[in-house]
């Protein structure tokens, strides 16, 4: 709990001693002003209050050090500073002042120059934690502060006391030391500067403040002792203690769980004029010291560094060079196409983003969608370098046929894109066109020729895809059409309804789904109209939305259509249906029948597929019957007929579904390789009322019969049509007659004991 509350708020200890330390400073000048006279009040003020504000900063930074635990090094490295800085004066004013002679130099000059190093750790220290990388422009820029604020200083400030050189060596070394631990505070001060930029960090400012307050107390104090004018505890000896004060403040405000780095981040921080405004100062002030220096006016020193520090300001002009050719270079990587050296997705998306922003009703731009046919064959049998190939003679075929402000882009894997600025549908259809026509020329891929197709959607902005992101997957949605529908170029449209963004989002929802277990299959038992046995269950979809509820096959087919999905769908479908039989069957050789879509037709890999399935859950091939819609099998008869055949090769029923609502002529079900027809409810809903519609069904029934294929009336609702049916000749009977589609578990039961009388009447 104690952590909790020192994290969250300025900790008592440490508001404590930060108030004592400013009383403690307050005492100590208003007693430069009034002071009770008397040399004990003297060494009360020097020893007491002054040293009050000294310890009292050294709580407040050891505090600091137990809170914030990213700045630990930095306030122990400061309260360690502050602490032999007291050590010293306390030493100085008890035993040193009171020598007769005051040696120089002393062990109070130990404490006093140990402080400088702690203060370089502390400010190295608070910078580390907030830059976790330095790049060479702010090593250079750091360079060029240290340098240049070295050069100002040797040059304007510590020349009189650089120049110091009488007495022993130890008095030399002393009187140099301070000088030199000054300039190496002030270079280091400006050179942490110089490297940040100028950024607004309380901490750090009020830091480098304290500092800054210290380095004039020192370098006044070297001016004024030179020339011997110093007077110990003068005005001028309140500067050490007001950096005393800053610091504390500084430390005060040291917070835990404050995320410095991220703060921080030079990426952020370093831009504009705060990035160049102390380098380039620093190389002013160079400039000045070696324009005022000529003629020997200056330490020779200062005139180096002034010159090292111009010299690194051009070093620096080069690495920017070569920092903005560099990035200019990822950036343009970061948007080709490796493979083919084309615009990819991210550059697509830009360059969209640019051409919506000035696309209006009167001027459109368009989108194709490029999806070839077929690559994946080409890859399966020839390899990925062949694949690769043919994928990188796409760019160049399509350029020829594109305008100037066209832009080609490859998404990934054979899908491109071609954004065209100021075109409507039309412009668009006819470019589409001509791209697929020169897609579908061969294309010799290691010395084979080879042909591919190519399936394109198009969209056009800012009417119906108002953002980037609709406009791909309207895009999307019509190459999955062109797909579907082997049409070739298919344009979006958008649902009559004009809800189209209920039908994005179902399709994207359906994705999710089809990964997910949200769909489930219902089961609606057939039965055989003479026998009264059951002889079979058809397994119908159903869509267990998340917030819509139950959703038929009505409204989920054709987002799965139009997403492209029916493929994954049906693969769904039958995966749930075979598993679900395989509870029953060891029990009731009862087959399941599942529906098939336009895009299985063209799924090379069905048979394959259901073969794989049954064997998952141990059935037989006679435990599926696969349906196959009247108009899906017109829509290509050829290629219809290859899968009804192969599918049945592998012994598993093939069935004709929803008969009667198509144009397909009984002559052609001579050739197709079924064994079931099932006739629509269109046609046996009126069987009893419409003598037309009985005689269709028996003359129907009988050709099917004697083409050796089985037949299924469907839609049964009353026992009265299946006894006319029966009477007609139907072998068997779905319908709400029988029972409505249930779940898997229902229907388990519902296998158990029956619960519908039409065998008694019906036999
Ligand atoms: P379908 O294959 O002809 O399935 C029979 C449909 O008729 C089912 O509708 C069923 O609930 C309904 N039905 C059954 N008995 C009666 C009745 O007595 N009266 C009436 N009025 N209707 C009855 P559902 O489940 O809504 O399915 C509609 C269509 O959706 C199915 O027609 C089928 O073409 C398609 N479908 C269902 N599941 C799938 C699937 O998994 N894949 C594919 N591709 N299509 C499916
Ligand atoms: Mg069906
Ligand atoms: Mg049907």
């Amino acid at each position: 709990m104690q952590r909790t509350s020192e994290a969250g708020a300025s900790p008592a200890t440490s508001r404590t001693a930060l108030t004592v330390a400013l009383v403690a400073l307050a005492v100590y000048t208003s007693g430069m002003v009034v002071r009770p006279v008397g040399a004990g009040w003297d060494i009360v003020y020097e020893l007491v209050f002054y040293n009050t504000v000294s310890i009292a900063a050294v709580v407040v930074c050891w505090r600091a050090s137990r809170r914030a635990a990213a700045e630990r090094t930095a306030w122990r490295a400061l309260a360690f500073a502050l602490l032999i800085n007291a050590a010293g004066d306390v030493v100085y004013t008890l035993v040193i002042a009171r020598l007769p002679v005051e040696p120089f130099p002393s062990v109070a000059d130990a404490f006093y120059l140990a402080y400088y190093p702690a203060l370089y750790v502390a400010l190295l220290a608070l910078i580390r934690v907030r830059v976790p990388r330095f790049h060479t422009s702010m090593w250079l820029d750091g360079l060029i502060g240290g340098l240049g604020a070295t050069a100002v200083a040797v040059a304007f400030l510590l020349g009189p006391s650089l120049q110091v050189t009488g007495g022993d060596p130890a008095t030399v070394l002393t009187n140099l030391a301070y000088p030199v631990a000054d300039v190496v505070l002030l270079a280091l001060l400006v050179a942490v500067g110089s490297a940040l930029g100028v950024r607004r960090d309380p901490t750090l400012l009020l830091v480098a403040a304290g500092m800054v307050a210290n380095l004039v107390g020192d370098i006044v104090y070297l001016n004024l002792s030179s020339q011997g004018l110093y007077d110990a505890g003068g005005t001028l000896d309140l500067s050490w203690l007001v950096a005393i004060v800053l610091m504390a403040v500084a430390a005060q405000r040291a917070r835990e769980g404050k995320s410095v780095r991220g703060r921080l981040e030079p990426s952020r921080s370093r831009s504009g004029w705060r990035v160049v405004a102390i380098p380039l100062s620093c190389n002013l002030a160079s400039l000045v010291v070696l324009a005022l220096g000529w003629g020997d006016r200056l330490p020779g020193l200062a005139a180096w560094l002034a010159i090292a520090c111009v010299l690194t300001a051009l070093a620096r002009t080069a690495v920017t060079f070569r920092e903005v050719r560099a990035f200019n270079e990822v950036k343009l990587e970061a948007r080709t196409d490796e493979l083919t050296g084309l615009a990819n997705r991210r550059a697509l998306l830009e360059q969209a983003q640019a051409v919506l922003d000035g696309a209006t009703a009167r001027a459109p731009a368009a989108l194709l969608l490029l999806d070839l046919d077929g690559f994946k064959e080409v890859n399966d049998s020839l390899g990925h370098h062949a694949g690769d190939q043919l994928l990188r003679q796409v760019g160049p075929r399509l350029q020829g046929a594109l305008r100037g402000a066209d832009f080609l882009a490859r998404l990934g894997g054979d899908e491109f894109a071609v954004l065209l600025p100021g075109t409507g549908l039309d412009e668009a259809y006819a470019c589409a066109e001509q791209l697929r026509g020169l897609l579908l020329e061969p294309f010799m891929v290691e010395d084979i020729r080879l042909h591919v197709g190519v399936s394109i959607g198009i969209s056009t902005a800012p009417v119906p895809a108002a953002s980037v992101q609709e406009l791909l997957r309207c895009a999307d949605v019509a190459m999955y059409a062109a797909k579907s529908g082997r049409e070739g170029v298919h344009i979006y449209v958008p649902a009559p309804n004009g809800r189209s963004g209920d039908r994005l989002r179902t399709m994207e929802e359906l994705r999710n789904a089809l990964s997910g277990d949200e769909l489930v299959v219902y089961l609606q038992p057939q039965v055989d109209l003479c026998e009264g046995w059951i002889v079979g269950a058809e397994a119908l979809v159903r869509w267990n939305h998340p917030t819509r509820g139950l959703l038929s096959p009505a409204e989920l087919l054709p987002a799965a259509e139009q997403a492209g999905l029916l493929r994954p769908l049906t693969d769904a479908v039958l995966e749930l249906a075979l598993q679900a039989t395989a509870r029953w069957w060891p029990d009731r050789a009862v087959p399941v029948s599942v529906n098939l879509s336009v895009a299985n037709v063209t799924d090379l890999d069905l048979p394959d597929k259901v073969g794989r399935a049954l064997a998952r859950y141990g059935l037989p091939s006679s435990a599926l019957t696969l349906e196959l819609v009247e108009d899906t099998l017109m829509a290509d008869p050829e290629r219809g007929r290859t899968v009804l055949g192969e599918l049945r090769a592998l012994g598993v029923r093939t069935s004709i579904d929803d008969y009667g609502t198509g144009y397909s002529s009984l002559a052609y079900l001579r050739h197709l390789p079924a064994d079931e027809l099932k006739l629509d409810r269109s046609l046996t809903q009126d069987v009893i009322t419409d003598v037309r519609a009985a005689a269709i069904v028996r003359h129907t029934v009988a050709l099917a019969h004697e083409l050796g294929l089985s037949l299924v009336a469907e839609g049964v609702e009353d026992q009265a049509t299946a006894t006319r049916l029966a009477e007609l000749g139907c072998d068997v009977a779905q319908g709400y007659a029988i029972a409505r589609p249930m779940p898997v578990d229902d229907f388990l039961q519902w296998l158990e004991e029956p619960t519908w009388a039409l065998v008694d009447e019906v036999s």
